[in-house]
């Protein structure tokens, strides 16, 4: 075995100073004073704080506008708006899935995230194009960071004859994780919609990731029919339901939908969102809920908001959730690493002995404080080698 990097005075959770003996992309040793082997590279900590990396369990990858032109934002208000006028101008506005995706990539490795799930469009105008676009991505850039795939009927998949097909060859082509869509608002047939996405979870024994954006008891109803088909496939602890406004409803009828997530182990997916009911993260994590979150779309026809950082998502949750407290900032940061890489199942993941060597080194007293400053100046190690530094990746953006 060759020593690859010995990384002398950091503090794992800003716990007591240790050095880290890195060797084939693990944590071999945690302890202090650990002896340099030979011809090993030494980095100097500087006493600042390490966490696993972040995980970015929720964005789109295949249509954010990063470093094209600015975009001048004039969609209508509602959903079905903004998902015309993305599909319609994606050509023009030359948002090229293969381009993007990386250019957003490198900038999420750079603020600290090593792993991402990101949801594609699926749909009869583009085919595959961004399918094949990501994976591209996800190929070329396995350095930096670890990408997985959601294939998504982002303009619905019933209401749009063809897409079921697309989803199908988007399954056979590679993706990681069936998608789905307001099964009630926008495809207007709760049980078509529901069934078709389980059949293909069945089909190719792949998890689903569906976006319920729907209010209220509508999208408690949709939550009830996904609870119903989660249990009779015997697919517990392979869904999660990202967004899920209506969790954010009154307690009298949501505290009872939270006891069967729990029961079935069906993650919760949320940006911790400004302007939307949103689903109570700490009532959430102590029901046992998995709880992760994500950016979700970055700078986009939907929003112009975004730079991909994890930390300032765990700095929204905090706010949007009345986090204030150390140990509730640190539940924050959990959201935003572990519970993100429990929902992801990804294996060896944590700043422990014999771990995957994919974490942040950054400056900070204590974890609370590294959220609220949300410093520049980090360090991103993946696979056990520094991937970026002070903002800098080694990657050079298309
Ligand atoms: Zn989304």
């Amino acid at each position: 075995m060759t020593a690859s990097l010995l990384l002398r005075n950091v503090r794992p959770y800003a716990g007591p100073a240790v050095d880290m003996l890195i060797e084939n992309g693990r944590i071999t040793r945690i302890a202090s004073g650990i002896e340099a082997p030979a011809g090993v590279a030494v980095e100097d900590g500087r006493g600042e704080i390490v966490i696993p990396g972040l995980v970015e369990a929720h964005t789109h990858l295949d249509k954010s506008l990063w470093g094209l032109p600015w975009y001048t934002n004039e969609v209508g208000p509602k959903l079905l708006d903004k998902i015309d006028n993305e599909r319609e101008n994606k050509k023009r506005l030359d948002i090229d899935p293969a381009r993007q995706s990386a250019r957003q990539s490198i900038q999420s490795s750079l603020m600290g995230s090593t792993h991402i799930r990101s949801h594609v469009d699926v749909d009869t105008e583009h085919g595959l194009w961004g399918v094949e676009g990501v994976m591209a991505t996800r190929d070329g850039y396995r350095d930096i960071i670890d990408i997985e795939l959601v294939a998504f009927p982002q303009s619905g998949l019933l209401r749009r004859p063809g897409t079921l097909e697309l989803m199908d060859q988007a399954m056979k082509a590679g993706c990681e994780i069936v998608g789905g869509l307001d099964p009630c608002a926008i495809d207007r047939d709760p049980k078509g919609h529901l069934d078709a996405v389980f059949a293909l979870c069945q089909t190719y024994g792949k998890p689903l990731d569906i976006h319920l954006h729907e209010p209220g008891e509508m999208g408690l109803f949709s939550t009830e029919l996904i609870i119903e088909r989660t249990r009779a496939l015997g697919m517990k602890g392979k869904v999660t339901i990202s967004h899920a406004f209506s969790l954010g409803a009154e307690p009298a009828l949501v505290d009872p939908v939270i006891e069967q997530l729990a029961a079935l182990d069906i993650a919760i997916m949320t940006t911790g969102p400004a302007s939307r009911p949103a689903p109570p993260v700490k009532k959430l994590l102590a029901a046992g809920v998995r709880v992760c979150s994500g950016n979700d779309g970055i700078r986009d026809t939907w929003g112009p908001y975004g730079n991909a950082d994890m930390l300032e998502r765990a700095m929204f949750i905090g706010l949007r959730n009345n986090l204030r407290r150390d140990d509730e900032l640190r539940l924050a940061l959990d959201v935003c690493t572990t519970e993100g890489a429990k929902v992801m199942e990804i294996a060896g993941y944590g700043v422990a002995e014999g771990c995957n060597a994919d974490f942040v080194i950054l400056p900070g007293e204590t974890v609370a404080e590294a959220i609220v400053t949300r410093s520049p100046k980090r360090r991103v190690v993946k696979r056990g080698k520094i991937v970026a530094r002070d903002g800098v990746s080694i990657r050079t953006a298309p």
